[in-house]
């Protein structure tokens, strides 16, 4: 596979430690509110890939972390807890908002064929592994005490920027408009590794330290978090781009400093879902969820194909119209899927291998998600049998997640079930969900009405409404379905 690494700015082919086995890291969420669409194409990205590389043969070690302690409302360690934000806004503790957002994250994962990753680690079920590595470097003269806090010393580094070729004067902090710039840093871009309560009177959740009762910084917690699972060498690391700097710059300087050796190969950063009016974030307070699409009418994996049809590292703009051309789009295919015959012949193995190459070749460059659905697409249009085209079909699926051959299937169901309860009676044809006695009231009332009985036929109707059932009047007959 090849993959663009942020760390080397260059694609090359992805190579792990161990052959045939990846360590793979990815940031979590911080759960102190629902996950937004564009915090979710971050992990559909990141799913896809995961999946590719266990499609290309290889054993994946999959680690995420739940933030639930020490990511502050501002990166460059300033503003307060967001978790403590989030347990106001809702009067509720730190720990009740941490369960709950982390269950509603994971039931949209379920939504959007996210697969759980192996390890999921709260950040605050692992204190004492941060304490340690922060005893490491403080003994190997990578940190140092002020004002009751432990920062990480950027001057020892030789290379602190590693994603972008930043101008040092835009990232010094105390210059940016607004921010307060915190006088116990030795250097600008030193960051905090533990907070006492010196600096946060008001923080929730604190713990006994060598230096005092405090609590984590945020960047710490990746670093330990995948040291402990991961191991020493990782080989690839996920997140949206907005955690490149300073977060993921911040763990790459404590995990190399503390290991002494380089610490992960591949760097995979996923670009921004914008609105019109800019990025989504959580803390605009507005933004979109996987519950909302739902409730105005759209399929959770109709989002996945929309985020699926462009490239991770492009910025992908969010309209409604943008979604509903995606949503058509999906439907339009699942049909198509459904329109094939199951069972229709044995499925070609060498029609499948050949196709299988070309899928490689597109979603293997770089995760062109894109190019994988114009081979779904390709694969309808093939001269073969349909087995074969269901098998293409099953096989590519294994990486996009998309459920097209189970949905095709479910149509097809349904489909048939209409056609058999289709009930003819005088002339009036009934189509509904397999229901005699609603078939029966149905008829009863399109007879009235043609007799011009309308009391009769609206106490039907009235009767029908009552028990949750619509109807569609068609010239031949009536179509009913259940809301
Ligand atoms: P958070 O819950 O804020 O810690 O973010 C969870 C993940 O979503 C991180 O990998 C972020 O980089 C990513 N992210 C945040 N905002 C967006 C966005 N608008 N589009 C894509 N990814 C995002
Ligand atoms: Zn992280």
């Amino acid at each position: 596979m090849f993959l663009y690494n942020s760390a080397t700015h260059k694609k090359a082919p992805f190579e792990t430690h161990t052959p045939g086995h990846v360590e793979m890291y990815t940031c979590g969420p911080t759960v102190y509110h629902f996950a937004h669409i564009g915090n979710l194409r971050s992990y559909i990205m990141e799913d896809v890939l995961e999946k590719y590389l266990r499609y290309e043969g290889y054993d994946v070690n999959r680690v995420m972390n739940i933030t639930d302690v020490g990511h502050l409302t501002g990166d460059s360690d300033e503003g307060e807890d967001k978790m403590l934000k989030g347990a106001r806004r809702e009067h509720k503790t730190v720990m009740e908002i941490a369960r709950y957002y982390t269950d509603a994250f994971f039931d949209d994962c379920k939504k959007l064929n996210i697969k759980r990753p192996d390890t999921v680690q709260p950040a605050t079920g692992l204190i004492p592994e941060f304490i340690a590595m922060v005893e490491g470097l403080l003994e190997r003269g990578y940190a140092y005490v002020a004002g009751g806090n432990v920062y990480f010393d950027t001057s020892r580094l030789q290379r602190y920027h590693i994603f972008f070729d930043h101008d040092e004067a835009d990232l010094q902090v105390g210059v940016r408009e607004g921010v307060e710039e915190d006088t116990n840093k030795r250097n600008k871009n030193d960051f905090v590794l533990w907070f006492t309560k010196s600096k946060f009177e008001d923080q929730a959740l604190k713990w006994d330290s060598p230096w005092g009762v405090g609590y984590p910084g945020w960047h710490i917690e990746c670093s330990a978090i995948s040291l402990k699972y991961n191991g020493e060498y990782l080989d690839l690391h996920c997140g949206g781009i907005d955690n490149a700097f300073p977060h993921h710059t911040n763990e790459i300087a404590q995990s190399e400093a503390y290991l002494g050796h380089p610490w992960c190969g591949c760097w995979f950063h996923v670009h921004h879902l914008n609105t019109g009016d800019g990025k989504m974030s959580k803390s605009k307070g507005e933004f979109l969820t996987v519950s909302l699409l739902e409730e105005r009418g759209y399929d959770p994996l109709a989002y996945r194909f929309f985020c699926l049809q462009s490239h991770y590292r492009k910025t992908l703009v969010f309209t409604w119209e943008n979604l509903d051309n995606a949503q058509g789009a999906y439907k339009k295919l699942i049909a198509r899927v459904a329109a094939l015959v199951p069972g229709d012949g044995e499925a070609d193995g060498a029609v499948l291998a050949a196709q299988r190459e070309k899928f490689r070749n597109a979603v293997g460059n770089d995760l062109n998600t894109s190019l994988g659905i114009t081979a779904v697409y390709d694969a309808l249009k093939l001269p073969t049998n349909d087995a074969t085209k269901l098998a293409v079909l099953e096989d590519f699926d294994s990486v996009l997640g998309l459920d097209l051959v189970k949905k095709a299937a479910r149509k097809r169901e349904e489909d048939a079930k209409m056609a058999a309860s289709a009930k003819t009676g005088a002339g009036i044809t009934v189509t509904g969900e397999g229901d005699p006695e609603i078939d029966a009231l149905v008829l009863a009332r399109a007879q009235a009405k043609r007799a011009k009985n309308f009391a009769e036929a609206d106490r039907i109707r009235d009767e029908l409404k009552a028990r949750g059932i619509e109807l569609t009047d068609l010239a031949a007959g009536v179509i009913w379905k259940r809301i």
